[in-house]
């Protein structure tokens, strides 16, 4: 079995632990991801919290939940 290991679960990290999820064999790799916070902050909406668009709810998500269920 090979690990393959991303290092932060921020956007990029995301991103491609769910494009590689779908690319790569169960059977041969697994994937870990690491990153310091359980949470994951979606950014550009920080731009909308002092103005009252968006609720700090609303940027700030599970970080698992983003992740494939593998
Ligand atoms: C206010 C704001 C508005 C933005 N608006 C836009 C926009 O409109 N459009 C757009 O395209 N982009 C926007 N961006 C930029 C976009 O959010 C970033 O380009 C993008 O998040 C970068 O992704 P990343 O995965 O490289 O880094 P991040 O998403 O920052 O992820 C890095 C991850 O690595 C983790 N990490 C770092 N160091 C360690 C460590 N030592 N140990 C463990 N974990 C670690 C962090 O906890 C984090 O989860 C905005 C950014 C901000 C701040």
């Amino acid at each position: 079995m090979k690990n393959l290991v991303i290092l932060g679960a921020g956007t990029a990290g995301t991103m491609m632990a769910n494009h590689l999820a779908r690319k790569l064999s169960k059977k041969e790799w697994e994937i870990t991801i690491v990153d310091q916070h359980k949470t994951h902050y979606y950014q550009p909406g920080f731009l909308f919290l002092p103005f009252d668009i968006y609720k700090t709810s609303q940027v700030k998500k599970k970080g698992a939940n983003l992740f494939p269920k593998r």
